[in-house]
């Protein structure tokens, strides 16, 4: 009996380390459903020197239409966070762990969905080329589907977070909350106490750049 393969992107994911040709490669890729309704593959940007890299869910509406990560509201949140907490977000490299849009179309609207972990495992050979590409001191995760993705085991982000942790492929892997999780936090004391721990989580971008000087 025929076994059914597990999705994965691997085979469209060309053995190089050019972000150019590994961007120009995942516009084709069908390595699961995901790609059938959203617009485009939103492959990450910033520099390829970047110590950092900052790494999201998955694109939404904005992103989608855009064909660039974090531009939409989620994205704003998270340029306001990095301002705060002193980062300079050209500095870093910024991704997502699935590059394709999710979402249950609502009338003329389109409702994101989380991606599930089959979803999140054929995607991370993307991620796993962006980060040997990048070749990032630091990986900072936000939420869960990142941190799964990064990690590469599940995690409780309220528990895991704020932590230096050791990484196989950087020499420190970070996880936070993702910034569309502010977003849905109606009441206003409990939405201005998680900002402020999210900027907390993202100064240690800082703390952490500073202990490592570069050479
Ligand atoms: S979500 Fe990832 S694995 Fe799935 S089709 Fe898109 S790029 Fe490929």
């Amino acid at each position: 009996m025929e076994r059914k393969q597990k999705p994965s992107a691997a085979p469209w994911v060309p053995e190089t380390r050019n972000l150019n040709r590994l961007r120009e490669a995942s516009k084709n890729c069908e390595g699961c459903g995901l790609y059938q309704n959203a617009t485009r593959t939103v492959f990450g940007e910033g520099g390829r020197n970047a110590r950092v890299i900052l790494v999201g869910e998955q694109p939404g509406d904005e992103e989608d239409i855009q064909g660039r990560p974090f531009v939409g509201p989620a994205g704003k949140l998270l340029n306001r966070a990095l301002e705060a907490a002193a980062v300079d977000r050209s500095e870093l490299y910024v991704t997502n762990a699935v590059k394709h849009f999710k979402f249950e179309p609502r009338g003329k609207r389109r409702i994101h969905a989380k991606p599930n972990v089959a979803e999140i495992s054929a995607c991370r050979p993307w991620l796993e080329a962006e980060v040997a590409a990048v070749k990032p001191q630091l990986i900072v995760a936000m939420g869960s589907t990142a941190a799964r993705s990064v990690m590469g085991r599940e995690t409780r982000v309220m528990t895991e977070r704020g932590h230096f942790l050791p990484h196989d492929r950087a020499e420190s892997a970070l996880i936070t909350v993702h910034p569309s999780a502010l977003l849905r936090i109606p009441e206003h004391d409990r939405r201005e106490a998680e900002w402020g721990l999210f900027v907390r989580d993202l100064g240690m971008i800082n703390e952490w750049l500073k202990k490592h000087p570069i050479g």
